[in-house]
């Protein structure tokens, strides 16, 4: 390390993109900083397992800058635990280093754009922005995109997005007649059929010394670690991670991609890519991550189908790209959004699965040892049932931003605030993606194996979730009864008896209160 460096560039933890024209060339004037940040590990209670990731990977990236011959300072909890905060470390190596010029990427989060933006070096520091190199929508084009508070559907914007990155496309058209192939996409796994779910690629990456640090720092935290961290870490962990999901797991990716069971000792994983952290540190990049996908359904026609890999692009330029510009465009006031008015507190039980519902404690017992469940698990699962019960948004989000190892604000809250708890009004989704434990027990065989009665309302022992959805539809009909969407639903309910109706809802009312002891 030299005493002087004219530039400093500071790394985010996830902004591990090996590809970034940061690293074109070495200039020894430079030093690039990645550090972990008691303020990182504490805007949240986070589950272990992904500061063990995060973490892990920055220790790699540093690493790998390192071989490249760049200058890195890499710092651990241990050589930041002094700062203040990022400001106050970035202040005191500016001018430990008699830096001349700061510069940094555009943060994805709203909390470090602001903090960034708000640092007052002495005025001899030049401060320069650079675009992440990461996303396909550039940044200039959020908002013209995505108007502030308007409602703009997931499934235009894909279609723009098909159309100006030419994927899947046959010339105008798109490749096989059709946007979209959701409808063939939404099957259960049932036993008579023997699908073959295939054995997740795990990795063996040592965390111990991560963990005594955490442990020594007193970092709140939730969940279960091992030494041996199962995530990806690196970039070649990463793309391993990926072939091995074309081989194995995009054959049947769309086909059961809202399936669940509690049958396979793979249930957790399924037929999903677990990308998403290798994604969102960005040591892939979206568009590698297709074109790699779109390589292997092009080589393999008969064993990958077209409604398999639309389904997934579907989810990398579709989904990620809206929920990205979804956030940018509507924060801050997005974080503060409550449409439905909830306040109740979380249960206890989402730290710690003691319930005696199925599908929630498959869902947190899964979420608790893995930092990870899929996204039908989050939406009509944990995600369902706060909506019904009418939890605070601000904890939900709390829980959903923690308990994930892909959990940035910039996709999190948009699903979880948006799509899961309608709190933005209908920004993200048309309706609210409220169900019974019918859907439940459509999609999965939770129910079979659940203390609870799925077809039962009222009883001791009926599904909490079928009172419930009716107590929410019923205190939010002056919303919903103006929704195309939802109106019909009302039909059905003003047909039912008045006896049987105050039954459900005082049902729904018990739970909703009772919620700790379900
Ligand atoms: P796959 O099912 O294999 O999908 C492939 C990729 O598509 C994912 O890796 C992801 O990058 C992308 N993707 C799919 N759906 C979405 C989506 N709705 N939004 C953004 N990207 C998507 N995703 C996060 O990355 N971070 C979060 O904090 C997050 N919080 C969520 C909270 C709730 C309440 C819900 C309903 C969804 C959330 N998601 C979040 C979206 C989605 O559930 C995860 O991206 C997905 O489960 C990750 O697992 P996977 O990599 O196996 O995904
Ligand atoms: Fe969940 Fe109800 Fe099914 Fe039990 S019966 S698993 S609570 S949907």
């Amino acid at each position: 390390m030299k005493e002087q460096y004219h530039t400093l560039r500071l790394i985010l933890g996830d902004q591990l993109n090996i590809h970034h024209s940061w690293y074109e060339k070495n200039d020894d004037s430079c030093l690039y900083l990645i550090a972990e940040l008691p303020q990182e590990v504490g805007y949240v209670r986070h589950h272990i397992q992904k500061i063990c990731a995060f973490f892990a990977a920055m220790e790699q990236f540093a690493g790998e800058l390192k071989k490249k011959k760049h200058a890195v300072l890499h710092m651990n909890l241990d050589d930041t635990a002094g700062y203040h905060d990022l400001s106050d470390l970035l202040q005191h190596l500016v001018k430990k280093y008699a830096v001349r010029e700061f510069q940094f990427q555009q943060p994805d989060e709203y909390r470090l754009k602001e903090q960034l933006s708000a640092i007052a070096f002495d005025k001899s520091v030049t401060v320069t922005i650079f675009d992440s190199e990461h996303f396909l929508l550039p940044c200039a084009e959020i908002s013209q995109m995505f108007p502030l508070g308007k409602p703009g559907r997931m499934e235009h914007f894909y279609r723009k997005m098909r159309k100006r990155f030419d994927i899947l496309m046959n010339k105008e058209k798109p490749e096989g007649g059709r946007w979209n192939f959701d409808g063939e996409n939404r099957h259960k796994l049932k036993p008579g059929d023997h699908i073959r779910i295939p054995e997740p690629l795990l990795f063996r990456n040592s965390v111990g010394n991560i963990l005594r640090r955490v442990e020594q720092h007193n970092v709140r935290t939730f969940g279960r670690a091992e030494e041996c961290l199962l995530w990806p870490v690196s970039r070649q962990q990463s793309l391993r991670l990926l072939k091995d999901f074309c081989l194995n797991a995009l054959p049947l990716f769309g086909k059961y991609q809202d399936a669940m069971t509690e049958k396979s000792p793979y249930r957790w994983s399924l037929f999903h890519s677990r990308l998403s952290f290798s994604l969102n540190s960005k040591m892939l990049h979206p568009m590698e991550v297709m074109t790699v996908a779109i390589k292997y359904w092009k080589e393999n026609p008969r064993k990958v189908s077209m409604a398999q890999i639309e389904g997934f692009v579907r989810q990398i330029l579709g989904w990620r790209e809206y929920v990205r510009g979804v956030y940018w465009s509507n924060m801050p006031g997005y974080k503060s959004m409550n449409a439905l008015q909830g306040h109740y507190s979380l249960p206890e039980f989402f730290w710690d699965g003691n319930t005696r519902m199925n599908c929630m404690k498959q869902t947190i017992d899964q979420s608790l040892k893995y930092a990870y469940a899929h996204h039908i698990q989050r939406l009509m699962v944990t995600g369902n049932f706060c909506l019904l019960a009418g939890i605070d948004p601000d904890q939900v989000d709390q829980w959903y931003l923690g308990i994930y190892l892909d959990g940035i604000e910039w996709a999190e809250l948009p699903n979880t605030r948006g799509m899961s708890q309608f709190a933005d009004g209908g920004i993200v989704a048309s309706k609210p993606y409220a169900a019974s434990g019918n859907y439940i027990n459509k999609m999965s065989d939770y129910c079979k194996n659940c203390y609870y009665r799925v077809k039962e309302k009222t009883s001791d022992d009926a599904c909490p979730l079928n009172s419930m959805y009716w107590h929410f539809m019923v205190r939010h009909r002056s919303i919903l009864e103006k929704n195309p969407r939802t109106a019909l639903v009302f039909k059905g309910w003003d047909k039912r008896a008045g006896k049987e109706k105050t039954e459900i809802l005082q049902k729904g009312e018990r739970s909703i209160r009772h919620r700790d002891d379900l």
